[in-house]
Formats: structure tokens, sequence, C-alpha cells
């Protein structure tokens, strides 16, 4: 998996079990996980409600190639927690925003899209660009299709001056982001900001768009159900089945009118095009509904919080400590080291935290003690599976690291 050299830069561990908060490698060595796999693994290794509830549709069928009563039930669910009645299901976030995408073209019959610098929206072309310094896209990655960066603007969050400019052009189908950018770091949306979002995307006729494959494990709901954000659409992936392939994306009683009149794709003219042939598995549907019933409970939410801000807590003591004037980022289970005085309002505020040789030194400090640190751009995490002791072994560990590269 050559993408993943890129998130360690040194040889790689391979590993070879995990269990609730850790994991072991082929060497024997155990290391208790901050990293949570990018916010896929948030319940933990082998849970036994994922496990059995797995192990049951595996034998039972694990796919028909047609909907189960599991797939009814997580729909269910989830428009009950986060407020968006109808739901379809692919295998990645970036499938379903692949699909996301086509249906606002077609309801909008415009081509373009908005998202914020510091973004990450999966592998989907469009989505891979990033802004100029003189506030142009260009493709930020190689192989995407020629023409992909010219029908995407990026903009700075927090900035409505810079979505009303933008938007009041006509052409923009859609407004994609996180509510909280979770890929460059941690940035919060400032008090009004969404709400003013919203209100724009309405104004010119563009459709929004959460994506909150990360930021679901923030709050019961995700961050649209506890923040209560209107929108069109929301992306919903990882962490849901603890590792079985599984994503979906929600849509407003309108967006969902707009799409069954087009899902056909057979008969009559050709509907939008969405699907794929394990998209909504027995096997992934059972996985999400044990998540949803048995693992994802507002306790559950309850003790991510608490534990994440034990884990924000210890960073801004061990900062204190060193006289650095830096802050920690806080967001449910989400801490982080923001290495400035002040918090992030823009991803490229964002971005000047993410130095690669601070986080390489420090994934093999913590790593030689145990600790398997969080990829450069995210946490450090608190799972479901962890203790108080396993964040307090992290954050004591880190205060060591701190004491030996300040001297
Ligand atoms: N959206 C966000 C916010 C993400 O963080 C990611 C992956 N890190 C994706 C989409 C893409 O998810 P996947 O890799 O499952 O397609």
């Amino acid at each position: 998996m050559s993408w993943m050299t890129g998130l360690y830069r040194f040889p790689p561990i391979f590993a070879a079990g995990g269990y609730r908060a850790s994991f072991f490698d082929v060497d024997g060595n155990r290391y208790i996980d901050f990293n949570v796999a990018d916010l896929s693994m948030t319940m933990g290794y082998g849970p036994a409600a994922i496990v059995e509830a797995v192990a049951r549709a595996v034998q039972g069928g694990a796919h028909f190639l047609l909907p189960t009563e599991d797939a009814v039930v997580v729909a269910e669910n989830l428009a009950l927690r986060v407020g968006i009645p109808h739901w379809q299901f692919t295998l990645s976030a970036s499938g379903a925003i692949a699909e996301v995408m086509r249906i606002a073209r077609v309801m909008t019959g415009r081509q373009k899209l908005l998202v914020f610098e510091g973004h990450y929206h999966g592998h989907v072309d469009e989505t891979l660009v990033a802004r100029t310094p003189s506030g142009g896209s260009i493709a930020d990655l190689m192989g995407t299709a020629a023409g992909s960066a010219d029908n995407t603007i990026v903009v700075p969050f927090n900035d409505l001056d810079a979505v009303e400019a933008s938007l009041s052009g006509g052409g923009v189908a859609l407004v994609l982001t996180e509510p909280a950018l979770t890929n460059c770091t941690l940035v919060k949306p400032e008090p009004g900001f969404l709400t003013g979002l919203r209100e724009l995307t309405e104004k010119h006729g563009t459709l929004l768009c959460y994506d909150e494959a990360h930021t679901f494990q923030f709050a019961y709901g995700g961050l649209v159900g506890e923040w209560r954000l209107a929108t069109d659409f929301v992306v919903l992936g990882k962490g849901f089945g603890s590792g079985i392939s599984f994503a979906l994306y929600g849509m407003s009683d309108a967006v969902a009118a707009e799409f069954v009149r087009h899902s056909d794709i057979d008969i009559g003219p050709k509907g939008i095009a969405t699907g794929g042939t394990i998209y909504g598995s027995a096997v992934a549907a059972a996985a999400a509904r044990a998540s949803l019933e048995r693992m994802l409970t507002r306790d559950a939410y309850a003790r991510l919080a608490t534990l994440g801000d034990r884990l924000a807590d210890g960073l801004e003591r061990i900062f204190h400590d060193r006289g650095l004037p830096w802050r920690a980022h806080r967001l449910g289970p989400r801490a982080g080291f923001c290495l400035m005085p002040e918090l992030p309002k823009t991803g490229a505020q964002a971005c000047c935290s993410i130095i690669p040789e601070f986080i390489d030194t420090r994934r093999v400090y913590m790593a030689n003690r145990g600790l398997w640190d969080a990829v450069a751009s995210a946490g450090p995490q608190a799972s479901l599976a962890h203790a108080a002791d396993d964040i307090d072994r992290y954050v004591a560990s880190a205060g060591d690291f701190l004491a030996e590269i300040t001297g």
C-alpha cells in the first residue's frame, strides 16, 4: 500500500492483530493506538457487538444484491439522530461524495463545486484541488482528469464574503465541507459561519453537503445532529463497522424526491450514475446496525468527549509546563498540537502546525514507548476502547518528548 508509506515515512510496522485500544506488530510490540486508523476504528479493535453481528451476517449470506432489513433500521436510526430522512449506501466516503456531486449537478443544472482550503473529501478528482496563492484552483495530485480543477473553487474557511463572491456567479451546484475541518489538524467554525453558509447556499440556489466522514464520531448524530445544522446532504463513512467498508449519504425530502425520479438507469431516459456491486451489502448493513444500536450510544459519545477533554487538557498542561506558546485542539474525542498561540480559523493557518519533522520524530519517540501517534494532519484522538490511564500515558510521554526536543 504505497500511499501509506507517505503517512509514516520510516520503515513500516506490519500489524499482526489488535485488541480494544491497542494493536500488536509482527515483532510482538504492543502500541496503544492514538491514530485510531484515521478515525476508522473509533470503537476499538474487535468489539464484541460488531464481531457477533458480522459473523452472523457472513454465515447467513454476506450479500444478495438486495436491501436487507438491517439497512432499513440503519436508515431509520440515522434519520432520528442526524435529522436527515433518506439514505443511500456506498463502500467509502469517496464513493458517497462522487454520487452526491452527480445528484447536485442534475438537480441544479450546474457544474461547479465549492470547497474550503484545508479540505479533504477523498479520492474524487474534482475535490483533489488546491487553492493557488492568487485564489485560483490547481490539481493537488498527479493523475486526476485534465480540467478537473476547472470546476472547483477553493476559498478560505470561515470567510462568508469569499463564499458569497463565488456563489453569486450562479454556476455553483454544490458547497461541500466538513462542519469543522479535520484533515488539516482542526479548524472550528466561527460563531455564525455555518448559519451564514446555509443562508448563502439557499439564496443562490446552490446545494449544501456536510461531509461527516470524520465528525460523525465527534458527537451523537454527528455535528449536523449536535449543532442542528440545516443541509441538503450529509456524508458519513469510516468508523461505522469498525473497519468493514461502509459509507452512506443522507438527503433531504426535496433532494430525495428528485433523486428517485432519476434513479432508474434501464427504462426511459438514463438516470443518475450511482451504485456499486457490494454497496449496502448485508454484512455492512449488519455491522452498521450493531454500531449504531449497540456501540455508538449517547453514553458512548459522552465517554468519548470526556476522554478527548482529558487528552486536550493534558496537552495544554505540558505546553504550559514547557513554556511553549502552543494550544491543544479539542473537539469530542479529537485533540492535537496547534504550534501557535491562537487556534486557527482557516486551513492555511492550521497547516502551519503540520511540520513533518515534528510529527515524524514524535511518532518514533512515542512508538518506542508503546504509543502509536496520529497521522500528521490529525489527532491524537481517543477511541471508545481507551481508558483514562491510556490517555495519561500518552500525555506523559508527549511531555517527555517535548522536554527532550526543547532542552
Ligand atoms: N471525507 C473526509 C472528511 C475524510 O477525512 C476522508 C478520508 N480521510 C474521506 C472523505 C474519504 O474517505 P474514504 O477514504 O473512506 O473514501
